[in-house]
């Protein structure tokens, strides 16, 4: 099962045209199996007590997949970027208490933001290049919080 996941993150690094190193291929791997939006540091502390991975390969590699269009990045109102594997395309709902970034999978958000941009530049005279939907809100856990907060 891992076995063939890594050989998964090998053949997309492959198919991006991208070395597989065994660095990239373990972060790959973890962001293929870990769909909690980690940040940089989550994924070297992760990684790193396996084996001793340097944090600027970490880095590196995390800008290489995201310039590749295989990883994307996300930012939650808190310091630190997050990292999400994006293969399976999806939109973000983003807690505003915690920061915690839930996926939402729905086919017709594509067409919507197309939609939009369509109409940005029918009002505007600009070419659109890339647009970008998230929705902000309050977590499950956060709203239970607010419950007992004032009752
Ligand atoms: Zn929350
Ligand atoms: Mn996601």
């Amino acid at each position: 099962m891992v076995e063939s996941s890594l050989k998964e993150a090998t053949n997309l690094l492959h198919r991006h045209h991208l070395k597989a190193t065994k660095p990239r291929i373990k972060i790959l791997h973890y962001l293929m199996t870990h769909h909690d939006h980690p940040t940089a540091a989550m994924i070297y502390d992760a990684l790193s007590n396996r084996q001793p991975t340097h944090r600027a390969t970490v880095y590196n590699t995390l800008n290489k997949l995201v310039t590749a269009g295989i990883v994307i990045e996300i930012r939650n109102g808190d310091e630190a970027i997050h990292y999400d594997y994006f293969i399976r395309p999806h939109f973000h709902i983003i807690c505003t208490k915690c920061g915690k970034i839930a996926d939402v999978f729905y086919s017709n958000s594509k067409k919507i933001e197309n939609k939009m941009r369509q109409e940005a530049k029918k009002q505007t005279g600009f070419i659109p290049s890339a647009s970008h939907l998230e929705i902000y809100g309050i977590c499950p856990a956060c709203q239970k919080v607010n419950i007992s907060k004032y009752r």
